[in-house]
Protein backbone atom coordinates (compact mmCIF):
# COMPACT_ATOMS: atom_id res chain seq x y z
CA UNK A 1 0.00 0.00 0.00
CA UNK A 2 1.35 3.37 -0.98
CA UNK A 3 0.41 6.04 1.66
CA UNK A 4 0.61 9.93 0.41
CA UNK A 5 0.61 12.03 3.70
CA UNK A 6 -1.60 14.72 2.17
CA UNK A 7 -1.63 16.60 5.93
CA UNK A 8 -0.57 15.44 9.44
CA UNK A 9 -1.12 18.25 11.26
CA UNK A 10 -3.00 19.35 14.92
CA UNK A 11 -3.60 22.77 13.40
CA UNK A 12 -3.69 25.32 10.09
CA UNK A 13 -0.59 27.67 9.29
CA UNK A 14 1.89 27.93 6.18
CA UNK A 15 3.41 25.12 5.89
CA UNK A 16 0.74 22.82 8.14
CA UNK A 17 -1.67 20.99 7.06
CA UNK A 18 -4.63 19.11 8.55
CA UNK A 19 -5.22 15.06 9.07
CA UNK A 20 -5.63 13.68 5.30
CA UNK A 21 -3.91 10.61 4.10
CA UNK A 22 -4.64 8.85 0.84
CA UNK A 23 -4.23 5.31 -0.18
CA UNK A 24 -3.29 4.43 -3.00
CA UNK A 25 -4.36 7.22 -4.79
CA UNK A 26 -8.42 6.34 -3.82
CA UNK A 27 -9.15 5.65 -0.52
CA UNK A 28 -8.73 8.69 1.73
CA UNK A 29 -8.76 8.72 5.22
CA UNK A 30 -10.24 12.26 6.60
CA UNK A 31 -10.61 15.19 4.75
CA UNK A 32 -8.83 17.53 6.54
CA UNK A 33 -6.35 19.17 3.74
CA UNK A 34 -7.84 16.85 0.41
CA UNK A 35 -8.86 20.19 -1.69
CA UNK A 36 -5.49 22.29 -0.31
CA UNK A 37 -3.19 19.29 -0.84
CA UNK A 38 -4.26 17.77 -3.84
CA UNK A 39 -5.13 18.55 -7.73
CA UNK A 40 -8.53 18.63 -8.56
CA UNK A 41 -7.46 15.55 -10.84
CA UNK A 42 -6.35 14.10 -8.15
CA UNK A 43 -9.13 14.71 -5.80
CA UNK A 44 -11.49 13.27 -8.57
CA UNK A 45 -9.47 9.97 -8.82
CA UNK A 46 -10.80 9.36 -4.99
CA UNK A 47 -13.87 6.94 -4.53
CA UNK A 48 -14.05 6.29 -0.65
CA UNK A 49 -13.26 8.13 2.21
CA UNK A 50 -13.28 7.17 5.87
CA UNK A 51 -13.72 9.62 8.08
CA UNK A 52 -12.59 9.72 11.92
CA UNK A 53 -14.55 12.34 13.79
CA UNK A 54 -16.16 15.34 12.51
CA UNK A 55 -13.65 17.52 14.37
CA UNK A 56 -13.28 20.22 11.68
CA UNK A 57 -9.45 19.81 10.85
CA UNK A 58 -11.09 16.18 9.78
CA UNK A 59 -13.69 17.32 7.92
CA UNK A 60 -13.44 20.78 6.69
CA UNK A 61 -11.54 19.73 2.64
CA UNK A 62 -14.84 17.62 2.16
CA UNK A 63 -16.54 20.91 1.50
CA UNK A 64 -14.00 22.14 -1.03
CA UNK A 65 -13.74 18.53 -2.76
CA UNK A 66 -16.98 18.25 -2.95
CA UNK A 67 -17.11 21.74 -4.43
CA UNK A 68 -14.28 21.11 -6.59
CA UNK A 69 -15.68 17.76 -8.20
CA UNK A 70 -19.41 18.29 -7.94
CA UNK A 71 -20.67 17.54 -12.54
CA UNK A 72 -17.21 15.80 -12.94
CA UNK A 73 -17.68 11.83 -11.35
CA UNK A 74 -20.13 9.98 -12.52
CA UNK A 75 -20.38 8.25 -9.09
CA UNK A 76 -20.82 10.02 -5.73
CA UNK A 77 -18.02 9.89 -3.02
CA UNK A 78 -18.50 7.23 -0.83
CA UNK A 79 -17.94 8.33 2.89
CA UNK A 80 -18.08 5.73 5.80
CA UNK A 81 -18.26 7.17 9.30
CA UNK A 82 -20.07 6.52 12.57
CA UNK A 83 -23.31 7.26 12.17
CA UNK A 84 -22.68 10.14 14.89
CA UNK A 85 -20.23 11.82 12.79
CA UNK A 86 -22.39 11.12 9.71
CA UNK A 87 -25.20 13.00 11.45
CA UNK A 88 -23.25 15.78 12.89
CA UNK A 89 -21.61 16.21 9.32
CA UNK A 90 -24.89 16.71 7.68
CA UNK A 91 -26.52 18.94 10.76
CA UNK A 92 -23.34 21.07 11.00
CA UNK A 93 -21.50 21.56 8.01
CA UNK A 94 -23.37 20.35 4.89
CA UNK A 95 -26.79 21.44 5.70
CA UNK A 96 -27.20 24.03 3.07
CA UNK A 97 -26.55 26.66 5.64
CA UNK A 98 -22.52 26.43 6.43
CA UNK A 99 -22.17 24.94 2.85
CA UNK A 100 -24.58 23.20 0.74
CA UNK A 101 -25.50 19.75 0.98
CA UNK A 102 -23.87 18.31 -1.61
CA UNK A 103 -25.74 14.72 -0.89
CA UNK A 104 -28.10 16.34 -3.09
CA UNK A 105 -26.39 18.14 -5.48
CA UNK A 106 -26.82 17.97 -8.81
CA UNK A 107 -29.22 15.58 -7.45
CA UNK A 108 -30.75 13.08 -5.35
CA UNK A 109 -29.68 10.07 -7.31
CA UNK A 110 -26.29 11.28 -8.20
CA UNK A 111 -25.07 12.94 -5.94
CA UNK A 112 -21.91 14.30 -4.89
CA UNK A 113 -21.55 12.66 -2.19
CA UNK A 114 -22.78 9.63 0.01
CA UNK A 115 -22.87 9.17 3.61
CA UNK A 116 -22.34 5.61 5.10
CA UNK A 117 -22.29 4.66 8.61
CA UNK A 118 -20.19 2.11 9.59
CA UNK A 119 -19.83 0.28 13.04
CA UNK A 120 -17.31 -0.42 15.40
CA UNK A 121 -15.70 -3.77 15.58
CA UNK A 122 -17.48 -4.88 12.37
CA UNK A 123 -15.34 -5.28 9.41
CA UNK A 124 -16.14 -3.50 6.13
CA UNK A 125 -14.98 -4.30 2.52
CA UNK A 126 -14.68 -0.76 0.88
CA UNK A 127 -12.87 -0.57 -2.65
CA UNK A 128 -11.03 -3.89 -2.17
CA UNK A 129 -9.79 -2.92 1.13
CA UNK A 130 -10.87 -4.70 4.38
CA UNK A 131 -11.31 -2.27 7.08
CA UNK A 132 -11.93 -2.50 11.10
CA UNK A 133 -13.11 0.43 12.50
CA UNK A 134 -12.29 0.71 16.48
CA UNK A 135 -14.04 2.95 18.54
CA UNK A 136 -10.95 5.06 20.44
CA UNK A 137 -10.98 7.43 23.03
CA UNK A 138 -11.87 11.01 21.46
CA UNK A 139 -15.32 13.08 21.46
CA UNK A 140 -17.75 12.40 19.09
CA UNK A 141 -17.95 8.46 18.58
CA UNK A 142 -14.23 8.85 16.85
CA UNK A 143 -13.11 6.28 15.26
CA UNK A 144 -9.61 4.39 14.00
CA UNK A 145 -9.04 2.10 11.37
CA UNK A 146 -7.00 -0.76 10.56
CA UNK A 147 -6.75 -1.04 7.14
CA UNK A 148 -5.58 -4.34 5.31
CA UNK A 149 -5.31 -5.08 1.40
CA UNK A 150 -2.48 -7.76 0.02
CA UNK A 151 -1.56 -9.22 3.14
CA UNK A 152 -0.25 -5.27 4.45
CA UNK A 153 -2.13 -3.91 7.74
CA UNK A 154 -1.75 -0.46 8.67
CA UNK A 155 -3.85 1.19 11.24
CA UNK A 156 -5.27 5.10 12.07
CA UNK A 157 -5.92 5.75 15.34
CA UNK A 158 -5.85 9.36 14.10
CA UNK A 159 -6.84 11.85 17.18
CA UNK A 160 -6.92 9.83 20.48
CA UNK A 161 -5.92 10.10 24.02
CA UNK A 162 -5.01 6.55 25.74
CA UNK A 163 -6.81 4.12 24.91
CA UNK A 164 -6.69 0.03 24.29
CA UNK A 165 -9.20 -1.81 22.42
CA UNK A 166 -7.56 -0.99 19.19
CA UNK A 167 -4.26 -2.23 20.47
CA UNK A 168 -5.60 -5.53 21.59
CA UNK A 169 -7.37 -5.99 18.25
CA UNK A 170 -4.17 -4.91 16.15
CA UNK A 171 -2.08 -7.59 17.96
CA UNK A 172 -4.40 -9.62 15.67
CA UNK A 173 -2.65 -9.02 12.57
CA UNK A 174 0.66 -10.52 12.34
CA UNK A 175 1.28 -8.60 8.81
CA UNK A 176 0.72 -5.05 10.37
CA UNK A 177 3.41 -2.74 8.94
CA UNK A 178 3.00 0.87 10.36
CA UNK A 179 0.57 2.22 13.33
CA UNK A 180 -0.48 5.72 12.16
CA UNK A 181 -0.89 8.04 15.97
CA UNK A 182 -0.42 11.22 17.52
CA UNK A 183 1.19 13.91 19.90
CA UNK A 184 -0.63 17.12 20.29
CA UNK A 185 0.60 19.09 23.09
CA UNK A 186 4.30 19.23 24.90
CA UNK A 187 4.01 17.83 28.52
CA UNK A 188 4.09 20.81 30.14
CA UNK A 189 0.75 21.15 28.37
CA UNK A 190 -0.32 17.20 29.47
CA UNK A 191 -3.99 18.52 31.69
CA UNK A 192 -4.77 20.74 28.37
CA UNK A 193 -3.69 17.56 26.29
CA UNK A 194 -5.83 15.39 28.68
CA UNK A 195 -8.54 17.46 28.63
CA UNK A 196 -8.87 17.51 24.60
CA UNK A 197 -8.42 13.68 24.72
CA UNK A 198 -4.63 14.04 23.13
CA UNK A 199 -1.48 12.94 23.69
CA UNK A 200 1.87 14.68 24.54
CA UNK A 201 5.39 13.05 24.53
CA UNK A 202 5.23 11.66 27.96
CA UNK A 203 1.57 9.87 27.49
CA UNK A 204 2.67 8.45 24.01
CA UNK A 205 5.40 6.87 25.87
CA UNK A 206 3.01 5.35 27.94
CA UNK A 207 1.03 4.16 25.21
CA UNK A 208 3.57 2.75 23.07
CA UNK A 209 4.13 -0.20 25.99
CA UNK A 210 0.96 -1.00 25.18
CA UNK A 211 1.00 -1.45 21.01
CA UNK A 212 1.96 -4.44 19.16
CA UNK A 213 6.17 -4.73 19.05
CA UNK A 214 7.85 -3.72 16.50
CA UNK A 215 6.14 -1.79 14.35
CA UNK A 216 7.14 1.46 12.91
CA UNK A 217 4.94 4.30 14.66
CA UNK A 218 4.57 7.53 12.40
CA UNK A 219 3.67 10.27 14.45
CA UNK A 220 1.59 13.08 13.44
CA UNK A 221 -1.18 15.63 14.69
CA UNK A 222 1.68 17.92 16.04
CA UNK A 223 0.18 21.50 16.83
CA UNK A 224 1.98 24.31 14.51
CA UNK A 225 3.21 26.36 17.16
CA UNK A 226 4.56 23.85 19.32
CA UNK A 227 6.07 21.82 15.64
CA UNK A 228 9.50 22.69 16.85
CA UNK A 229 9.57 22.11 20.50
CA UNK A 230 7.33 18.47 19.66
CA UNK A 231 10.15 17.34 17.25
CA UNK A 232 12.97 17.54 20.16
CA UNK A 233 10.63 16.43 22.58
CA UNK A 234 9.24 13.01 20.40
CA UNK A 235 13.11 12.68 19.49
CA UNK A 236 13.97 12.72 23.07
CA UNK A 237 11.94 9.77 23.90
CA UNK A 238 14.70 7.23 22.24
CA UNK A 239 11.82 5.15 21.07
CA UNK A 240 13.71 3.49 17.84
CA UNK A 241 10.53 2.44 16.13
CA UNK A 242 9.17 6.20 16.11
CA UNK A 243 9.30 8.30 12.66
CA UNK A 244 7.54 11.81 13.02
CA UNK A 245 5.37 13.24 10.35
CA UNK A 246 6.81 16.27 9.83
CA UNK A 247 6.77 17.09 6.21
CA UNK A 248 3.06 17.08 4.80
CA UNK A 249 3.13 15.48 1.13
CA UNK A 250 5.23 12.58 1.87
CA UNK A 251 5.14 9.14 0.02
CA UNK A 252 5.39 6.04 2.29
CA UNK A 253 5.13 2.50 0.92
CA UNK A 254 4.45 -0.70 2.83
CA UNK A 255 4.57 -3.89 1.14
ZN1 LIG B 1 -7.55 16.54 15.04
ZN1 LIG C 1 -10.28 15.63 17.25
Amino acid sequence: MKVKVIGSHGGVAPGFKTTSFLIDDCLLIDAGSVAEGLTVDAQKRIDHILISHAHLDHIKDMAFLCDNCFGLRDKPFEVYSHHTVKNAIKAHLMNDIIWPDFSKIPNETNPTIRFNEIIPEKKVMIGGYEILPVSVNHPGDTLGYIVQKDNVALLFTLDTSSTDRIWQLAKKYKNLAAIFTEISFPDHMQAVAELSYHHCPKTLAKEIRKMPMDIPIYIGHLKPQFHSELITAINGLEEENLHILDQDGMILKFT
